[in-house]
């Protein structure tokens, strides 16, 4: 939300006010900021509530326009980062200031004041301090020419809240008291989440400090994608070395998925611990930058990772388990799963389908509609990847039809990662009755173009994200139909009866938990793991991670979370 207002200031207000002033210097501009920044807590001062929320206006303007300036003009310098802050933090003082005194040197409002400045100040401190901390970082990888990512935590007294704030105070100066010690309370949350941030991240060594013998480990990870990655990071805070093996190389399975896939959760609640998605990512990142992410991310946090090395088996013996790859054997104590669902697409076993002239296809070898132009085409499957496809066939001028078994849930897509991370923290929370209610009345219904929901419990429900798929079908682009029974030979039976002709069949009928290598170690139920946590409730020493959706969160956004709790339970196992 907050990204989008400012690309609109940025748009709409700071390019135009830039062309009109012109040539002037980014320093100039600067002192005009600070000028008028002061004339506003002259005025406020006076009594002059109006005049002095134009000249704080003009002060914040002026304030975006430096920055703006200096980047126009080829980086020329302005006044230097510190010297353009100390004036910026003289305003944020005096505006307050004046406001508080507007209505004479009364005790509530002094007091008010010293809240709001002292829990202000200690919030900028904290930003600036984590700031020199995370660039000192970057500037050493950058030395051992280590691509890396400064993150900084967010906070919920960022600028934007800032001016929202300083702005009320100017327009309901009565509601002074109340405004300070809301907006102290903010930056007092801020401060706390920076904090929490720093002690849990910061210690974390950005080069591997244990120099184990090449093949045994207290803990191998197999799957080098974001569970995998998140589990090893989780383990290490914990003080236990691990090595990912990865087939691949790292989070390379993003940019297998189709073409034009993006994530369809917000970038900002889509990053694993201790390393934000970069700002300049748009707000759903492509494939590829997710890759990219997840690699940055394990040089990042130093993990040892091995790529290129794929586990075939796994077995044990009195010393543990022995890891079994195509290059050689591992050997450990504890043993992670995260090998993810992409390897192991469910293929639906359709009567009929050797009959079938045309192409079928699972939706992992989709990439693009170039191959279908000319074609009819059905998507068996309504879940994200199918309403996706069909949609993206559809949007192509690609005849589509959706064959649909169990109805299917659509949410709007996030607007903001705050929103996303406020709402799932309070729906992990809420009462299960409350939870059913919210997600009931947040979730849309499509039922007047045949979209009908799915009738289980609607926390078990894994909604398909966005309205793109229904957008086609009230535009004729794609139409729903009955379940398949069986295919023919130039198209499907239906549920309903009726006979469907298509050239190609897209079947998008999902994955499961690519679990091979443990096969025998590990009971199944409907193709997941049986577990007790994230142990296998079949063998001690064996945890399963990122096989678990929940149905009010994105999955990479309790990714960190469910591998916190994997990494207590294997220490505690260990230590009992
Ligand atoms: C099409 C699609 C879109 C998605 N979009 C989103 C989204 O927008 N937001 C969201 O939160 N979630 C999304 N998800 C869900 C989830 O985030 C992804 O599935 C994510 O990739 C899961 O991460 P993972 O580490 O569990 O598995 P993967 O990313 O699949 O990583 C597993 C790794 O294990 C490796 N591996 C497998 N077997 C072996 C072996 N035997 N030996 C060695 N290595 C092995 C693989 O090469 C792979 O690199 C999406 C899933 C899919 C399928």
């Amino acid at each position: 939300m907050f990204d989008g207002l400012f690309r609109r200031y940025k748009d709409r207000v700071l390019a135009p006010a830039l062309r009109l002033i012109g040539g002037l210097s980014p320093n100039t501009i600067t002192v005009l900021a600070f000028a008028f920044g002061m004339t506003a807590a002259g005025l406020a001062a006076g009594g002059w509530l109006w005049a002095a929320l134009a000249a704080w206006l003009m002060n914040r303007l002026l304030d975006g326009l430096d920055g703006a300036a200096a980047r126009a003009q080829g980086g020329a310098t302005d006044l230097g980062g510190y010297l353009d802050i100390v004036l910026d933090f003289a305003v944020y003082a005096a505006v307050p200031a004046g406001v508080a005194v507007s209505g004479g040197f009364e005790t509530g409002r002094l007091v008010a004041l010293a809240v709001l400045l002292a829990s202000f100040y200690v919030n900028g401190a904290s930003w600036m301090m984590l700031s020199a901390i995370l660039e000192k970082r970057a500037q050493g990888a950058a030395a051992r020419a280590e691509p890396t990512t400064v993150t900084m935590p967010p906070g919920v007294a960022g600028a934007v809240v800032t001016f929202v704030f300083f702005t009320a105070f100017l327009i309901w100066p009565a509601g002074f008291p109340a405004l300070a010690y809301a907006l102290a309370a903010l930056c007092a949350i801020s401060i706390g989440q920076r904090i929490f941030w720093a002690v849990r991240n910061l210690q974390a060594p950005t080069t591997p400090t244990v120099d184990f013998a090449a093949r045994a480990w207290p803990v191998v990870i197999v799957g080098g994608g974001a569970a995998g990655l998140a589990a090893a990071q989780a383990l290490r805070r914990r003080g236990v070395e691990s090595v990912v093996l990865e087939r691949d190389d790292v989070g390379a399975v993003w940019t297998r998925h189709y073409d034009s896939l993006k994530l369809n959760t917000h970038r900002d609640a889509s990053a694993l611990p201790g390393l934000r998605q970069p700002r300049d990512y748009p707000c759903f990142p492509t494939g590829t930058q997710v890759r990219d992410y997840l690699a940055d991310y394990a040089r990042a946090q130093g993990l040892n990772v091995k790529v290129g090395l794929t586990v075939c088996r796994a077995e044990r013996d009195d010393a543990g388990w022995r890891v079994i790859t195509q290059g050689g054997e591992y050997r450990c104590a504890d043993l992670v799963m995260a090998t993810g669902i992409w390897s192991q697409p469910v293929v639906l076993n359709l009567p009929g389908a050797e009959r079938f002239a045309g192409r079928l296809m699972h939706s992992r070898d989709y990439r693009n509609p170039a191959a279908f132009v000319g074609r009819r085409v059905l998507v068996v499957g309504c879940g994200n990847s199918g309403a996706e496809i069909a949609a993206e066939l559809g949007e192509a001028g690609v005849p589509t039809w959706v064959a649909m078994r169990s109805g299917a849930t659509f949410v709007d897509r996030p607007h903001s990662g705050l929103q996303m991370s406020l709402t799932s923290a309070l729906l992990r929370h809420a009462p299960r009755s409350l939870v059913q209610r919210v997600l009931r009345a947040r979730r849309a219904d499509f039922r007047d173009l045949g979209l009908p929901r799915e009738q289980i419990a609607e926390a078990e429900i894994y909604p398909v994200v966005g309205f793109r798929l229904p957008d086609a079908v009230r535009a004729g682009r794609v139409h729903v139909v009955a379940a398949v029974t069986a295919l023919t030979e130039h198209g499907a039976q239906l549920a309903d009866g009726t006979q469907l002709e298509v050239d190609d069949i897209v079947l998008a009928t999902g994955y499961r938990p690519a679990l091979g290598p443990v096969a025998e170690w590990v009971d199944l139920a409907d193709g997941w793991p049986v577990l007790d946590g994230f142990r296998s409730r079949r063998t001690p020493h064996l945890y399963c991670l990122g096989y678990r959706y929940s149905g009010f969160e994105g999955w990479l956004q309790s990714i960190g979370r469910y591998a916190d709790q994997m990494a207590d339970q294997l220490c505690a196992d260990r230590s009992s």
